[in-house]
């Protein structure tokens, strides 16, 4: 920029708060210069020749008032603007500071592209005035040369005035405007227009003070640009209303970029999709795609590196997005001269949190946005380097191409979003297209997801126990705690719930309500050797105050910590090993026994079994199924037995189905085991009549039902 917009004194006795106005305005093509108190305020504009002021209120010494006061003793409103910068609760001193002259305010925190508009319309005013007192001719040029269009409404006539630039921001020509009011009110977007017209109304009734509104308008290219429109009614000596006149100002810009990445915002990214969805109403030929790309765990660099790395993260992400999608085509940046124009080229937004969109214009079917997509997670598997480490991000991503009949830009971004969820569930870094069907697998969900929310609240969950034998006589030596949920009059298995459960944050609570069933079933069971185990997820392992509310349940329902055994998955626990050994030895500091659920399927690293506080080792059936053959699964169950018995571990072997299986653990030296060879899961009361038996053979499922039964 060569030319500043004008000088601006900024009057604030905060140093953080004149420090931020100062690099922005700057930014923005101000000259800058600060006071931090009234009197040295005072001194400057004595010395020098500012455009405008920007008053604090609130000031020790000397407050906004009172320099206001001295202000308007030497200057002119026309002359030297002053605008306060107020909190909202200061509406009295406000009103005061109005009477005293000053031009216009500004509420804290400051949202810069307002102030920016206001301090604009100011100095347009002020150039307008000066002008003015020159020639006419002059007039007409500082109108011209401000940023703002101007607009002047004969409420008698009808007739409206525009300025050139009042055209030249809607990318019209002048002398193609007709002068009337909806020449105006026939651009602005559709959602916006009651809003406008009840301000407009507001504003000549007299209701308002003035009119201030942001809405949308429609450019010439079709797409739409955000403006501020502000107004004041002149009224005749009776008080008619005779003319209405005002500023005009873009404040797209503002509106519509990404603070953090530069890269156009979910408002911005929706108008031009509502751009594509129309044209392709003409030409259903033309097809366009919506790609949602959404970053795997990047949680988990936000809590270990920090919300700097995060967002220094962000922006690189945004970088090498745009990068690779930049040679298929031009990629959608603001030009300054048509900001939002669009093109059939392909924009990259960030829509919030880690979230990025992408639109693909002219796309010949899903597997043109499908070879973009690859692109991208190609791109982003090069490690990032951020704060001098090496960071690894994965991205799911999910595809919605304009061919599927679909006829708005929110469904289309809906629908994008649902396959990209659907790639995050089946394990993150995947590349989904949406179809019919996903939309039938997404209901479904959904209602699984209110349904077990439900569930939770009218207890229609249950608990089977299933018991885990001695190997050496087979007899019950404790049971397993399994979810059940009794939906519709039938029991779904854990798997079909228990992941759903973990998705939608609702696990903590599953597992806390099996635990508390379960401990009070206890409580009412005459043998008190027997211990349960419960399974807790890795989920709510990670619960900050996992320990205290597992706690208040064993004091709650009277039941010693030595009865109930906790299970951890392998994965679970290796996930974040640090946090989890430190809840976990919390967790055995408490009495509570632990165990390694589901081992061998997840790290499978024998090294962890040192480094974690735990019990028992439950070796996963997986390993178990060829163990009655001399396998290789046979040595592994060999090794993990003898590490463990060396660690002082017990092991139990899960999914035991035949006495060939038991067998060979009897020879491997196994302490215990499990599995529908001894019983499946069963009610409760069925549990309690096992106990202390002996399972030689399976319990006859006719058996245990007619024992539950009872
Ligand atoms: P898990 O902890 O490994 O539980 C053992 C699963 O294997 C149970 O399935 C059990 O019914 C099944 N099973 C036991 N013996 C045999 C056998 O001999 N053959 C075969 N084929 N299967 C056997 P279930 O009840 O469907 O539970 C599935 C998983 O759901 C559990 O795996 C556990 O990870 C999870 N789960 C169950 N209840 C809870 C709970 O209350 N909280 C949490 N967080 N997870 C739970
Ligand atoms: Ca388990
Ligand atoms: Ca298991």
């Amino acid at each position: 920029m060569t030319t500043t917009h004008g000088r601006v004194l900024i009057v604030d006795d905060n140093p953080a708060n004149r420090q931020m106005l100062m690099r922005r305005l700057e930014r923005r093509g101000f000259e800058i210069a600060v006071a931090e108190d009234g009197p040295t305020a005072l001194d400057y504009l004595a010395a020098q020749p500012c455009d405008l002021v920007l008053l604090d209120l609130e000031m020790p010494m000397m407050d906004g008032m009172e320099v206001l006061t001295r202000i308007r003793q030497t200057w002119e409103p026309d002359t030297l603007p002053v605008i306060i910068v107020t909190c909202r609760d200061e509406a009295e001193q406000l009103v005061q500071a109005m009477n005293a002259g000053a031009n216009d305010y500004v509420t804290k925190p400051v949202n810069v592209p307002v102030l920016e508009a206001r301090m604009r319309t100011q100095l347009s005013n002020r150039w307008a005035q000066l002008a003015l007192r020159v020639s006419e001719e002059r007039y007409r040029v500082a109108v011209a040369g401000s940023n703002d269009g101007i607009w002047d409404w004969d409420l008698q006539t009808g007739s409206v005035h525009y300025s050139e630039r009042w055209a030249g921001i809607l990318g019209c020509q002048p002398q193609d405007m007709k002068g009337t009011v909806d020449e105006w009110l026939s651009r602005v977007h559709p959602e916006d227009l009651d809003r406008v017209r009840l301000e407009i109304d507001e504003a000549i009734e007299g209701r308002a003070a003035h009119l201030e509104t942001q809405h949308r308008m429609r450019h010439e290219l079709g797409t739409y640009r955000w403006v501020l429109s502000r107004a004041a009614v002149v009224r005749s000596a009776t008080g008619v209303p005779a003319r209405m006149a005002g500023s005009l100002t873009d404040i797209t810009d503002g509106k519509v970029v990404d603070a953090l990445t530069g890269l156009p915002n979910r408002a911005l990214f929706m108008d031009r999709l509502r751009w594509f969805v129309e044209r392709a109403q003409r030409y259903p030929d033309r097809l366009f795609a919506v790609v949602v790309v959404d970053l795997d765990r990047i949680k988990t660099i936000n809590d270990s590196l920090g919300h700097a790395a995060g967002d220094e993260l962000l922006a690189a992400v945004a970088r090498r997005l745009e990068k690779s999608v930049r040679s298929l085509d031009l990629i959608a940046r603001l030009p300054t001269d048509v900001p939002s124009a669009p093109r059939l080229g392909h924009t990259v937004a960030r829509m919030g949190g880690d979230e990025f969109t992408m639109l693909l214009g002219d796309v010949t079917s899903a597997d043109d946005a499908t070879a973009v997509a690859v692109r991208v997670q190609g791109v982003l598997a090069a490690p990032f380097v951020i704060q001098a480490r090496e960071v690894f991000v994965s991205a799911s991503i999910g595809i919605v191409v304009s061919s599927s009949g679909v006829v708005d830009a929110e469904t289309l971004v809906r629908d994008a979003d649902m396959a990209m969820y659907r790639a995050k569930t089946l394990g993150g870094n995947r590349v989904q297209v949406f179809d019919g069907a996903l939309r039938g697998y997404a209901l479904r969900r959904l209602q699984l997801e209110t349904d077990l929310r439900r569930a939770l609240e009218l207890s229609e969950l249950e608990v089977e126990l299933q018991p885990i034998v001695r190997v050496s006589d087979q007899q019950v030596a404790g049971f397993e705690a399994l979810v059940r949920w009794c939906r519709d009059g039938q029991r779904v298995g854990a798997d079909e719930f228990v992941k759903v459960a973990e998705e939608c944050g609702l696990v903590f609570n599953l597992d806390l309500w099996v635990l508390r069933h379960t401990c009070t079933l206890l409580s009412t069971w005459p043998q008190a050797a027997y211990r349960v185990a419960i399974n807790l997820s890795g989920r709510s392992l990670k619960q900050p105050d996992v320990v205290e509310r597992i706690e208040r349940v064993l004091t709650e329902t009277g039941i010693s910590p030595d009865r109930i055994e906790i299970e951890i998955t392998e994965s679970a626990a290796i996930d974040s090993l640090k946090m989890a050994s430190a809840t976990l030895t919390r967790l055995r500091d408490m009495g509570l026994r632990l165990s390694l659920d589901d081992f061998g399927t997840g790290y499978s690293s024998l090294s962890y079994l040192h480094k974690l506080p735990i019990d028992t080792v439950k070796i996963d059936k997986s390993f178990i199924d060829r163990i009655g053959e001399a396998s290789d699964d046979r040595e592994i169950v060999r090794t993990i037995v003898e590490l463990a018995h060396r660690l002082k571990l017990d092991v139990i072997a899960e999914g035991v189905e035949t006495r060939e299986q038991l067998a060979a653990l009897q020879s491997l030296d196994c302490e215990r085991a499990q599995g529908y060879y001894f019983s499946r899961p069963v009610q409760t009361a069925a549990a309690r009549v096992m106990v202390g038996t002996r399972l030689t053979v399976p319990v006859p499922a006719a058996l245990a039902e007619q024992v539950s039964a009872d």
